[in-house]
């Protein structure tokens, strides 16, 4: 209704204005409801960061394999 009103950041699970202590969020509840999120798996993000990390390794570790069968001096 004003411009003060509107310059309020709301929490970022509800719709209360946010505390400064908490921000993003309004309480520590909703903190902690969203650490818990994190925690249970319910965001993507961590899954797909450990995903091309996984992927590096098992192609590094191919590689290292090819390369030993390829050269058997290396064995000795
Ligand atoms: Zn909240």
């Amino acid at each position: 209704m004003t411009d003060k009103e509107k310059k309020i950041a709301k929490c970022s699970l509800c719709d209360e204005p946010r505390s400064e202590k908490y921000r993003p969020f309004c309480s520590k509840r909703c903190a902690d409801l969203d650490l818990n999120r994190w925690l249970t798996g319910q965001y993507a993000i961590p899954v797909e960061e450990q995903e091309p990390d996984d992927f590096d390794k098992a192609l590094g570790q191919s590689h290292l394999a090819s390369s030993e069968t390829n050269d058997p001096t290396k064995l000795n």
